[in-house]
């Protein structure tokens, strides 16, 4: 942390804040200027009290933090990539890996019948909402239970393992009672004791950005699940409220530069909810592939027409295909290898 003094501050004011730093557990180095005085605050910010609120001393001018918030799932704490093993399939370093299937799960034949045409396409993961984080509760709230069966009988049949959301800790032991990833969405990206709980399941989690939430909040919610005992984190950007409307959300990629940059972890990109939109996915996908993603959730449906959930963002199972093939030379061209299921 870095005090600034108000220009002139008399040396028993000084002296003053300088004792106040020591309090917290810091050591105070003082950088005397010809006008103002500035007092270092030597010491681990996670570790201290923070030292934000000498603000309402009236002769400190700013308190400004050196130090991110985050630790464990920073690249200084650990500069390589982390990959991540997911029912076999290895997610993260030189890897691409490409989740894919419908908003909902509607019913068996709808689930299979996408399923099959994803991992025919070459996803290595099989994606299906059991609880929707819906806005209105008018809308289909996802069947629930019944859903996480068929989920099942989708991996039983085509052998890919199973993302499926999480909407609350009183959920997350069913949940995870049947699936190999939980997605955590954007709507509860800070809920705190569901990152806990999630975390604690010991499943792989997949941790969407909140709807506007800021990198740091992000990197924050996957610190929690690893101070929670769980180092599994798959983040994934999905677009971010902004005042254009053109699309359903503004598909962020400077975030997922910057993630990259900043963790260990494996960034994904969901081009479907930042678009909203069929037609844009494809370019999306495109350019989540060139600014170093390592990964895509994608949604499919068989006939998006009829979708009971994000229909007009949904790709028929041939767009979809022609989304792997269009992927294929630029993973290529990236270094990177497009892990087919
Ligand atoms: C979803 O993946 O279907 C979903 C609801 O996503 P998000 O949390 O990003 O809105
Ligand atoms: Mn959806």
């Amino acid at each position: 942390m870095i005090v600034v003094l108000k220009i002139g501050s008399p040396e028993a004011e000084i002296q003053q804040v300088a004792e106040a730093v020591k309090k917290f557990g810091y050591e105070p180095k003082l950088i005397r200027g010809v006008e103002r005085t500035v007092i270092a605050c030597v010491g681990d910010e996670r570790g201290h009290h923070t030292l934000e609120s000498l603000i309402v001393l009236p002769q400190v001018e700013s308190v400004t933090p050196v130090q991110k918030k985050y630790k464990l799932v920073s690249r200084q704490y650990q500069p390589h990539d982390t990959i991540i093993d997911v029912a076999g399939a290895q997610i993260g370093g030189k890897t691409f890996h490409v989740v894919a299937g419908p908003c909902s799960v509607e019913d068996t034949a709808q689930t299979v019948e996408t399923a099959k045409a994803v991992k025919a396409a070459g996803a290595t993961l099989f994606r299906g909402g059991a609880f929707k984080p819906r806005t209105s509760p008018y809308d289909f709230q996802g069947l629930g239970k019944p859903a996480l069966e068929i989920l099942k009988e989708a991996r039983r049949i085509t052998g890919l393992p199973i993302v499926t959301e999480v909407m609350g800790p009183q959920d997350v032991e069913l949940v995870a009672s049947y699936a190999d990833v939980l997605q955590i969405g954007a709507r509860n990206a800070q809920n705190v004791p569901l990152l806990a709980a999630a975390a604690a399941s010991g499943k792989p989690i997949l941790l969407k950005r909140g709807i506007s939430g800021l990198v740091d909040e992000w990197l924050l919610a996957a610190e929690y699940i690893f101070v929670h005992g769980n180092h599994r984190v798959i983040l994934c950007e999905r677009g971010i409220r902004t005042f254009e409307h053109a699309c359903r959300n503004t598909l962020d990629l400077s975030a997922v530069a910057v993630a990259k940059k900043e963790t260990h972890l494996p960034v994904f990109v969901d081009p479907s909810h930042a678009a909203g939109r069929a037609d844009m996915i494809i370019p999306l996908a495109r350019a989540a592939v060139a600014v170093g993603a390592d990964g895509l959730l994608v949604e499919v449906h068989p006939d998006p027409a009829t979708a009971l959930s994000d229909g007009g963002q949904q790709l028929k199972p041939a767009q979809f295909q022609q989304l792997m093939d269009e992927l294929r030379p630029i993973v290529k061209a990236m270094g990177r290898q497009l892990v087919v299921g």
